[in-house]
């Protein structure tokens, strides 16, 4: 335990000096910058090569935390973060006048979460104050589910990475705004159901379309390098079974294949908690391409068929 307090307090100095931290989180692994420091912020942005019109989540160790940042909390926000904080569910709410512009990509709407993971917590409850973090990866790339990931996107880089094992949920948070004069908006599915969040509610979340947005949401996204597809399970692929150079990844009973096998198995936890680890190492190999097999249709998929629609073409 020693070790840990060690490590955690170096990233808190490192943090305090305006540098940048990848600190583990239960969703994916993030690139830590204290939120209150324009400078350290900037960073964030120039280190993954992030548009500056792509919003940052604010992470807090405490709801109360949010009171620095938000305004007109309604509600519906108090239930959400008592039933599902601390844990992978992004609030966007309205944000308090002086909020930082570089965090919110000059929106007057800020995003805020409270992360599950313990060394997450002990970072923001060493430092005091929220982070920033979002996923530390290079933009566009595969978001980091373990150190390694992260090691092997900022591998010209020097990063201070805390160690954290591989992620329990595996895909970045659901979000969802609570803004005055509109239904509660689906924004970005995670692993937090669109279906749990209407039971805590009692009445329906909108799907994101028009008004409110949530930027940098594009379609190509979570992308390995190889070229990438996925196929339904009415589509013919014996002609490539036999060949060495393919990487596949199925969701429980697939075939026997020459090339590189992956089955993440059926259960969209599993699943998602496995994918973007499958895809770091397929993307790794000599191998030509990656074809993934579409997982079902249920709504406890929402999140997993989002991100394989963003890395991969349909067939
Ligand atoms: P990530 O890159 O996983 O840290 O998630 C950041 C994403 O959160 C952004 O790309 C936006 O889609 C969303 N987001 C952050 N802040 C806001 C905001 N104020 N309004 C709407 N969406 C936001
Ligand atoms: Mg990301």
């Amino acid at each position: 335990m020693a070790q840990i307090t060690d490590q955690i307090s170096l990233a808190v100095t490192t943090l305090n000096r305006g540098e940048l931290v990848a600190m583990p989180t239960e969703t994916v692994y993030g690139l830590a910058a204290d939120a209150a420091n324009e400078a350290a912020v900037a960073k964030v942005f120039t280190l993954k090569g992030r548009p500056a019109t792509n919003p940052l989540i604010v992470h807090v160790a405490d709801a109360s935390w949010i009171n620095d940042w938000a305004c007109d909390i309604s509600t519906d926000a108090e239930a959400l973060m008592a039933a599902f904080w601390p844990g992978p569910l992004t609030l966007v709410l309205p944000a308090k006048a002086g909020v930082s512009r570089t965090v919110t990509a000059g929106q007057d709407t800020v995003a805020l979460r409270m992360p599950a993971h313990p060394q997450a917590l002990a970072l923001l409850n060493g430092l005091g104050r929220a982070l920033v973090a979002p996923s530390a990866n290079k933009y566009m790339s595969i978001s980091p589910t373990s150190s390694d990931h992260v090691a092997r996107q900022f591998a010209d880089d020097e990063l201070l990475i805390l160690e954290g094992g591989n992620c329990e949920v595996g895909l970045e948070s659901t979000i969802v705004a609570l803004l005055p004069g509109d239904e509660p908006r689906l924004l970005r599915p995670g692993m937090v159901t669109v279906a749990s969040i209407e039971a805590v509610l009692g009445r329906p979340v909108a799907q994101q379309s028009g008004g409110v947005v949530a930027p940098g949401q594009h379609h190509r996204h979570y992308s390995p390098g190889l070229p990438c597809y996925r196929f339904g399970a009415n589509t013919d692929m014996s002609h490539l079974y036999q060949a060495e150079d393919i990487g596949w990844i199925f969701c429980g009973g697939g075939q026997p294949v020459a090339g590189k096998l992956i089955d993440l198995g059926a259960e969209p936890e599993g699943y998602a908690q496995g994918l973007y680890d499958a895809l770091y190492q397929l993307d790794h190999q000599t191998l030509s391409a990656i074809y993934i097999a579409e997982p079902p249709h249920g709504s406890d998929w929402q999140a997993v068929h989002n991100r394989l629609e963003r890395a991969a073409k349909p067939l």
